[in-house]
């Protein structure tokens, strides 16, 4: 063996090594509060009356502010003043909370397995320039390699000066020979050198795949973007996780979400082989968090799902399924009704055939799957809503409460529409406050009224489900909170916020953290309030998110996050 060889085995070594830490901790930090009740595994509940001296916000309309709960069997038994629960349970164990008890906090779109990755490879995130991107991919250790292939994640040209696509010549430079593959922040572009075009073998007379853009320079030579569907050659040309990558990934991105005080989430499009490995945990008690899991519905993996059909176990659902619409605003993929008021050479991208889109809706909402659509610009919300509608009535029995994901930019005439349609609007207040500075742009005034309008829908009769789309937006939920609230950024700009008449007051915004994404996963009686019979989820937080000003809540402390009764994380 060379030198080289050597070296090598080493470093696989401490990859491995370093994955397996990665598990421990994950894995410690989840089930601490399982452990410290002695039934390592298993599911078993705290019995206890929780209290707060600061105040428990309950979100039930009856008594919508207490001071203490009793919990038994992983359930709420009783919400009311301190004196009345503990003479209810004089034999409970009585412990005072570090700070504000809300309902569990959910999100109703992220990605699990994508926020693992993106805690995993390079970190590109708030670079200000291409030359920052290129740094970051070379200071990167070797272990963050997958094979030989760097990837990385998170940037975003419009933080660069000029605001423009970058070219590969600098990536080629800095890695002659080392494939690199680096994803757009909002997950719809990837920047790749010669190398990575050349495994992927996209050349200069490769056509555009349906859906997707290989961008060309002069010459009609790929110039290192590829968009949407176009991603797809060369991400298929790196060599898959090991199984020991993607639980080290998993476990990461669970354990994140519980720190983050998040007891529930809604996975916007799974596959198969991440849903089979949920599933080993959540049959072993192994997965702390609440996952319920959009099926994707494309390709094999949806074939298998559509099969297999819906799923309950224990912490892990799925009844749902997920299709893409269009592209995203950042990357000019989202399908509008007019061109881009920046681009009237573009007006974005369909990523299916309408026809055969509506085929499989139609098939999964006869297999009793609630069926969600991503839609973005303007035109592919109409199209979903004409396709959701036209389907809900042609299968009769088919559950309801289909759900457009991000409804980004509206029609305004289609606000009242998805209204009546009984749709729910599962959108991401962080979307709007980091897309603002570019948006209008993208959009122009007029159009722009009609763009991350939940106040709008919400008085429409919508019903909205809060999320952020991690990885593409932060996890936090308290940043989503302070977005619905306010329409800033976290400097307090633009002053009175942008089209501030779109704003949420405390307790909307906490709604569509909660009670919003129970409602859109069928568990309005289980989850999202803390009353009598409810599920034992709650998280506390050095606020309350309700009344103090947004900028505390954007600065607020996750202090303790409970699921089922057990706690799950406890801020160090
Ligand atoms: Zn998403």
């Amino acid at each position: 063996m060379n030198a080289g060889g050597r070296g090598a085995a080493r470093a696989a070594r401490g990859v491995a090594a370093m994955v397996a830490v990665v598990v421990a901790v994950a894995a410690a930090a989840a089930f601490e509060g399982c452990l410290a009740h002695g039934q390592e595994g298993s599911m078993r509940p705290i019995d206890v009356v929780v209290y707060s001296a600061r105040r428990v916000r309950t979100l039930e309309p009856a008594q919508p502010l207490a001071e203490a709960v009793a919990v038994a069997g992983g359930k709420v038994r009783e919400v009311g003043s301190l004196e009345a629960v503990r003479r209810a349970h004089p034999e409970a164990r009585v412990v005072e909370l570090p700070g504000v008890m809300v309902p569990g906090l959910a999100d109703a779109h992220g990605h699990l397995r994508s926020l693992g990755n993106s805690l995993t490879v390079v970190d590109l995130t708030g670079a200000k320039s291409e030359a920052e991107v290129v740094a970051r991919v070379k200071a990167a250790p070797p272990e963050r390699r997958r094979s030989d292939w760097i990837e990385g994640r998170g940037w975003d040209q419009n933080l660069w000066p000029g605001q423009q696509f970058p070219g590969r010549a600098p990536l080629d430079e800095a890695f002659p020979d080392v494939p690199v593959y680096l994803v757009r922040v909002d997950g719809h572009a990837a920047w790749v050198n010669g190398e990575a075009l050349r495994r992927a073998k996209v050349t200069g007379k490769t056509k555009d795949p349906e859906g997707g853009r290989i961008l060309r320079d002069a010459r009609g030579e790929p110039s290192g973007v590829l968009v949407d569907n176009a991603m797809d050659a060369a991400f298929k040309a790196i060599p898959p996780l090991t199984d020991e990558q993607l639980e080290a990934r998993l476990a990461s991105a669970v354990a994140k979400c519980l720190a983050v005080g998040l007891t529930a989430v809604h996975d916007a499009g799974m596959d198969l082989r991440t849903f089979t490995l949920l599933q080993q945990w959540d049959a072993v008690g192994r997965l702390p968090l609440r996952v319920y899991a959009m099926a994707d519905g494309r390709g094999a993996d949806g074939d298998a799902f559509l099969e297999r059909g819906t799923f309950r176990g224990r912490m892990l659902e799925m009844r749902s399924v997920k299709f893409w619409m269009d592209g995203a605003l950042g990357s000019r993929g989202a399908a509008l009704h007019e061109p881009y008021a920046d681009d009237p050479a573009q007006s974005g991208l369909l990523l299916w055939d309408a026809g055969e889109l509506e085929a499989r809706v139609h098939a999964f909402m006869e297999r009793g799957f609630q069926v969600n659509v991503h839609a973005i610009g303007d035109r592919a919300n109409s199209m979903t809503l004409e396709v959701l509608e036209r389907q809900a009535k042609q299968v009769p029995g088919n559950p309801g409460r289909h759900r457009v994901e991000h409804v980004q930019v509206l029609r305004l005439d289609d606000i009242p529409r998805l209204a009546r349609s009984g749709a729910i609007a599962s959108m991401q207040p962080t979307h709007a406050t980091s897309d603002m500075p570019w948006a209008e742009k993208r959009l122009g005034h007029e159009r722009a009224k009609g763009a991350y309008a939940w106040k709008s829908l919400l008085e429409a009769g919508a019903k909205l489900a809060f999320g952020s789309d991690f990885p593409v937006e932060e996890p936090d939920p308290l940043h989503g909170l302070y977005a619905a609230r306010t329409r800033q950024d976290a400097r307090g700009q633009p002053e009175g916020g942008w089209f501030p008449e779109q704003r949420l007051n405390g307790e909307q915004a906490l709604a569509g953290f909660t009670t919003g994404v129970a409602y859109a996963a069928f568990a309005e009686g289980e989850r999202g309030r803390l009353a009598p019979g409810m599920d034992a989820d709650f998280t506390v937080l050095s606020v309350d998110p309700v009344e103090a000003a947004p900028l505390e809540v954007r600065g607020a402390k996750v202090l303790l996050t409970v699921v089922g009764g057990r706690e799950v994380f406890r801020a160090p």
